[in-house]
């Protein structure tokens, strides 16, 4: 599997604004925000997407959406927040490490673009 920045994030090799942190994941502020707050919850274990992960992987998930509303009260998201994956070339993904991104601080339009 291919590293990722997000790969060297975890591994401390390059600087992130990490918010938290336990076994399984990490939380970091986004460095282009698209928001006031914007925070990016990642699982340590490198899944590249959503459709690359796999039956196993079924608690982890569950942590990283309980991890997103851990991070999202302590940033007092409290009007409320979007949580975005994008997976894959047509959804705009970037970074080949599965990622959920926490957007909040200002009202949201639907649908997005
Ligand atoms: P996506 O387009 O869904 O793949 O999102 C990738 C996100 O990672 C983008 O919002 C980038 O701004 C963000 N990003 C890329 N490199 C870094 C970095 N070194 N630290 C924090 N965020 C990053």
């Amino acid at each position: 599997m291919t590293d990722t920045i997000f790969g060297k994030i975890i591994r401390r090799e390059i600087p992130a604004d990490i918010v938290y942190e336990d076994d399984l994941a990490l939380a970091f502020k986004d460095v282009n925000p698209q928001a006031p707050t914007h925070i990016l919850v990642i699982p340590k274990k490198p899944i590249p997407r959503l459709s690359e992960s796999s039956q196993v992987d079924s608690s982890l998930m569950g942590h990283l959406l309980m991890t997103v509303k851990k991070v999202a009260e302590q940033a007092n998201l409290h009007n409320g927040y979007r949580v975005v994956i994008n997976n894959g070339v047509d959804a705009g993904q970037s970074v080949d490490h599965l990622h959920l991104h926490i957007l909040g601080d200002r009202p949201m339009k639907w649908p997005p673009g």
